[in-house]
């Protein structure tokens, strides 16, 4: 069972010149499912996780399924104003302006160990906002993790001392 061959290249989506990797073939099948999760499970090598945080949206997939895998409580961060309760936010720069991420201010406790998930680390944004949550929170971050890593694009040097995994490297 080789997971990359679930992953699909999809051209010019969302904007002409962009080459975008689509998990919905690997979504659509149990036992590459089954085999990409294993595979994220086991670069923990049984270290503790207290909370999944999981990047909206396509970070809630795989972020529920490692949360149940690892008895751990599962943290949705989205975009503004779309959880109920009190908030902190993050902002982190795009080609173009920057965007802002929302997390439940009362859903990390200071100390909790937590597993960050998104499906794909590119230039690191995303991620590093996640960080940046967990971290005002108090939150020990353990381990970023992704289903792939596009390392061109070296999103790796914005988490600086964060252990990162890709369960894809391109
Ligand atoms: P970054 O903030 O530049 O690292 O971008 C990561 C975010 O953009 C993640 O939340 C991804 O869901 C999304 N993303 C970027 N490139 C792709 C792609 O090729 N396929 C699917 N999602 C992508």
């Amino acid at each position: 069972m080789k997971i990359e061959n679930y992953i699909r290249d999809i051209q010019d989506f969302p904007k002409e010149g962009i080459l975008f990797k689509d998990i919905t073939p690997l979504l659509n099948n149990p036992q590459a499912r089954t085999e990409c999760l294993k595979i994220l499970v086991d670069s923990l090598k049984g270290q503790q996780i207290d909370k999944v945080v999981g990047a909206e949206s396509r970070g809630f997939f795989f972020g529920m399924l490692l949360a149940n895998e690892l008895n751990a409580g599962f943290v949705p961060v989205r975009k503004p104003k779309k959880l109920p309760h009190e908030t902190i936010s993050a902002s982190y720069e795009l080609e173009y302006g920057i965007d802002t991420l929302e997390m439940h201010r009362d859903a990390i406790q200071k100390g909790d160990r937590i597993l960050i998930h998104d499906d794909v680390l590119a230039t690191g944004g995303t991620a590093k906002a996640v960080c940046d949550l967990v971290t005002e929170l108090g939150g020990e971050i353990v381990q970023c993790n992704f289903l792939m890593e596009l390392s061109f694009l070296n999103g790796r040097d914005k988490l600086g001392k964060f252990p990162i995994f890709a369960a894809l490297t391109y």
